[in-house]
Formats: C-alpha cells, sequence, structure tokens
C-alpha cells in the first residue's frame, strides 16, 4: 500500500507519470496533465507536419518525435543548419491533446505513445520532469478528476475496480460503477433525506405546533429509505466477494486428498493468476477463475497437533486463514471411516460456509456419515485422483456466492470504510424512527437527517473524508 498524504496532491503542480507498465512491449504511454502540459510538450516534441501542439485542437493525434531540449536547434530540424540534424532523438511517437475542461483531469492533458520499454519510457519521463512537470503520486489524476467533479468516489473506486479486475464480473462491477449507476442510487437516497431536512428546517425555523412530528406519509419513506440502505449492505458483501474474490480454504484430515483435489482445480482452471507462496507445510495459494468468479483457495497444512515448532506456526496459520474464510471446501475420505481429526473439523465448520467434498469415491466405501453430527451442509461426491465431479463442485461454490440471487440492481462496491459509513447512515435513520416514534422533538430529527446526509457525502466525496480518501487513493497505483 502506497503512503497516501492528502497534502501531498497539490492541484497547481502540472503532474506527469508512465501510465503502461513499464516493460519490453509495444507500446508505453507517458501521461502529462496540469496547465504547464501543452508548454512542455511543445519543447520536446517536434511534429511531422510543421505545426504549433500548443494551438492545435482537443482531442487530436499528433505524429512526431520526442528530441532532447538540449538539443532542439533554434530553427527547425534539418534546415539551414546542418549541425540540427544531430538532435538526439529519442522516440517516434504519437501525441493526443485533451484540452481543458473536456479531459480525464479536467486540465489539459497529454499524452506520449511511445513504444514501449522500460529505457525508452524512463528517458520521456525523464525529460518532461526536466521541464519542470512533477512526477505524479498514486492515484493524483483520479484524485484531480474527483476534485474537479469530473467522477464522485464511487466512481473512483470503479476506477480502481476496472484497473484491478480479475475476472469478467469484476470488471463489469466497476464498469457501472464507473458509469454512475451506483452514485446515481446514493443521489436518490440523498435527494430523499435532504427533503425531509429541508421540511424540518423549515418548521424549526417557522414553529408551527401541529406539526411538530414527520408525518405519516413521511415516516413511510423514511422507512423505504432505511430498507434501500439496507438492502445496498447486504449486496455488498456480494461485491466484495465478485471485486476480490472468494477465500476458500480447502481443509481435511492427512490423506484425505486436499492437495490432489487442489491440483485438479488448478489443472482444469486455466486462468490462474498467482501463485502467493508455499511449502508442503505452510498455506500455499492461489487465485483461479471459476465460471468468472475470482476464487482465492489456500491449501491448509492440515490441522493437526503440532509436534515441532515449524509445525506449530503452520498450524497457527492454517487456523487463521480458516478463520477468516468466505467458505471452507471439508474434505472426507470416502474409503476410510469418520476419525476424530474429522470430527473436529466438522464441529469447526459448523458455523461457516461450508461445502463438504466426500473424495475417494472410486474406491471401496467405508464412511458413514450417518455418525457425523453436522452434515446438513451440501455435499459433493469426487474422485480429485479420477477426474471425477470437479463439475458438481463448481456448481456447488458458484451457487454458494449466489446464494441468495445476485441483487444486482444494489451490487455497490464499498470498501471497508465506506461500508462502515453507509452503517452509520443507516444508525442515523433507525435513530431518528426513534426520535420521530417517542414524540422527540423536531430538532432531534433534523440533527439525525443532518447526520445522515454528511454520512451519504462521505460515501460519494460530496462531504471531505480524509480516511475514505485514504482508503481508495492509498491502493491506486502511479500513473492513474
Ligand atoms: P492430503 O494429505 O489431504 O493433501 O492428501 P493427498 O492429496 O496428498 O492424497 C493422499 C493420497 O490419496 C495420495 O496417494 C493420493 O493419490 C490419494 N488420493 C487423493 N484423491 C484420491 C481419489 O479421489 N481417489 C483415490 N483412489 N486416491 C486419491
Amino acid at each position: 500500500m502506497s503512503q497516501f498524504k492528502l497534502k501531498d496532491y497539490i492541484l497547481g503542480d502540472t503532474i506527469t507519470a508512465i501510465a503502461t507498465f513499464p516493460s519490453k512491449s509495444a507500446l508505453g504511454v507517458v501521461k502529462i496533465s496540469g496547465k504547464s502540459s501543452l508548454p512542455i510538450i511543445s519543447r520536446i516534441f517536434k511534429p511531422a507536419k510543421n505545426k504549433n501542439i500548443k494551438k492545435v485542437k482537443t482531442h487530436t493525434l499528433h505524429y512526431g518525435w520526442i528530441v532532447e531540449k538540449s538539443r532542439i536547434p533554434a530553427c527547425p530540424a534539418g534546415r539551414k543548419n546542418k549541425k540540427s540534424n544531430t538532435n538526439n532523438l529519442i522516440d517516434e511517437v504519437l501525441v493526443s491533446v485533451m484540452r481543458t475542461p473536456n479531459s480525464y483531469t479536467r486540465e489539459d492533458v497529454v499524452e506520449v505513445s511511445s513504444h514501449g520499454g522500460t529505457v525508452v519510457l524512463n528517458k520521456i519521463l525523464e525529460i518532461i520532469l526536466e521541464q519542470g512537470a512533477r512526477l505524479a503520486l498514486p492515484g493524483e489524476f483520479t484524485y484531480r478528476a474527483l476534485v474537479r467533479g469530473r467522477i464522485d468516489l464511487l466512481q473512483a473506486e470503479g476506477v480502481l475496480g476496472i484497473v484491478e479486475a480479475k475476472s469478467l464480473e469484476a470488471l463489469e462491477l466497476a464498469s457501472s460503477q464507473l458509469k454512475g449507476y451506483n452514485s446515481q442510487k446514493i443521489e436518490k437516497l440523498k435527494a430523499g433525506i435532504k427533503e425531509l431536512f429541508v421540511h424540518t428546517e423549515s418548521l424549526i425555523n417557522f414553529p408551527d405546533e401541529d406539526r411538530e412530528n414527520l408525518s405519516v406519509i413521511q415516516q413511510k419513506k423514511i422507512k423505504k429509505i432505511r430498507e434501500e440502505i439496507d438492502k445496498i449492505l447486504q449486496a455488498s458483501s456480494q461485491a466484495k466477494a465478485i471485486r476480490e474474490g472468494m477465500r476458500c480454504v480447502i481443509c481435511g484430515k492427512t490423506n484425505a486428498g486436499k492437495s490432489t483435489l487442489f491440483n485438479y482445480i488448478l489443472q482444469e482452471e486455466r486462468a490462474i493468476v498467482s501463485k502467493i507462496c508455499g511449502t508442503t507445510r505452510d498455506v500455499i495459494e492461489e487465485n483461479v477463475n471459476i465460471r468468472g468468479v475470482n476464487l482465492r483457495i489456500c491449501d491448509t497444512a492440515g490441522i493437526l497437533k503440532p509436534e515441532d515448532s515449524i509445525a506449530k506456526k503452520a498450524l497457527e496459520k492454517s487456523s487463521k486463514v480458516f478463520e477468516e474464510a468466505d467458505l471452507i471446501i471439508l474434505v472426507l475420505d470416502a474409503s476410510r471411516p469418520l476419525n476424530d481429526d474429522d470430527f473436529f473439523l466438522l464441529e469447526k465448520s459448523r458455523n461457516k460456509n461450508t461445502i463438504i467434498v466426500i473424495n475417494k469415491i472410486d474406491l471401496f466405501q467405508r464412511l458413514d456419515l450417518k455418525k457425523a453430527s453436522n452434515i446438513s451442509k451440501v455435499k459433493i461426491r469426487m474422485s480429485a485422483l479420477k477426474n471425477i465431479g470437479l463439475k458438481d463442485l463448481e456448481n456447488a461454490i458458484y451457487s454458494k456466492i449466489y446464494e441468495v440471487g445476485i441483487d444486482r440492481e444494489n451490487l455497490i462496491f464499498l470498501n471497508q470504510y465506506q461500508h462502515e459509513i453507509l452503517k452509520k447512515a443507516k444508525e442515523n435513520i433507525s435513530q431518528l424512527e426513534e426520535f420521530s416514534k417517542n414524540n422527540y422533538t423536531i430538532d432531534f430529527i433534523n440533527l439525525a437527517l443532518k447526520e445522515c446526509l454528511d454520512n451519504l457525502g462521505r460515501l460519494s466525496g460530496e462531504v471531505f473524508c480524509e480516511e475514505v480518501l485514504e482508503s481508495i487513493f492509498s491502493k491506486f497505483c502511479i500513473g492513474k
């Protein structure tokens, strides 16, 4: 996580950054934003056709070369002075110009598309920096878009979601958030509360004994708003699972077939995103995509009593991963009767979202599930070794995520802070319902409405909240 400091985001500066991953690749992009963008590019870019880049129309593309400033001759290259042909040409590029206010940051923005490659991109960046731009901080371009009102905080989350999307579902969710559908939803809630707030303000300013409380219609409106917030809060855990993936743990006694199952899933699913760590004694974690849903699968070292210190560490890790898991896949061995370890794990997963895999169905069956008290969970019969049953497991995992059906309309991605803030907004509403029910004076109701409005404002960024801004912008990369 980057060090985000709001005070370092100085809006007057012209900022620059490499926007693409600097590596050996076909293309790379360096961005500049701010009032000096055009003067800077005019000093370091030599268009193929003689034109003044500072005067070109917005949203236009220009072909030419990036040259090093010190070598730019006073007169056009290649004309009177032969020496001028020795200009230090850096790269053949396309320069796009987006003028204020029709750009991402609402400022003059220039994007230089050069060839990809660490050296060339860094060289172009260096030349731009020498011309007076400052290196952009993480998420600073998006921060400017936010401050200048081009997007709100929920849309900024959408940008982050698109960059980080690990599955098509996550991309879809983030795109609709960027488009502003979710912002509209919050705006609608705010509008409803604002209307009531204005009403209570007028009651305070022009007291009228007969109308000291909210009317029945207003109370119904309030209830509806609370229900709407509830729906968003509920759906946000689905949004989180879609965006971040589900943390899924495979556990089971020794030799139940955990590693075999793990490998079976990974072999079949081609879309492996990353391998995080692992020795056989440690927790191995991999990301796979199951039907467009990102799933983080951890194989644990088993949950047995440790004999030595290394095993103890592994055990601690396993337990932590187990506690934090969104989904447990508990592997039972169909060829052996249940033993104490199975009972222990069945009990441990009793209150967790669990799928029980009955593995080794290809062997003679010795498993008697009647003895297990906690066997009402979903059961999938498989043979990880003989590659039987993965589709059934996938279906079960998928329906676990969408157990209650996807509430697409309310699928808003909220980070932990935003989730807390929305919960507070809901508490404000519940509180004012109480006030209204118990005939508190209108001042109390007014105050609760105001707090609720503030909280919803924090969510969209309208009300400044350093914590929320920090929670979002600290996750951005440089150049976005
Ligand atoms: P773990 O200790 O739970 O990770 O178990 P492993 O995946 O290492 O498997 C233990 C043994 O069971 C290995 O010899 C596997 O080949 C075998 N095994 C795993 N799954 C199956 C299965 O579905 N059928 C059969 N017959 N053997 C299996």
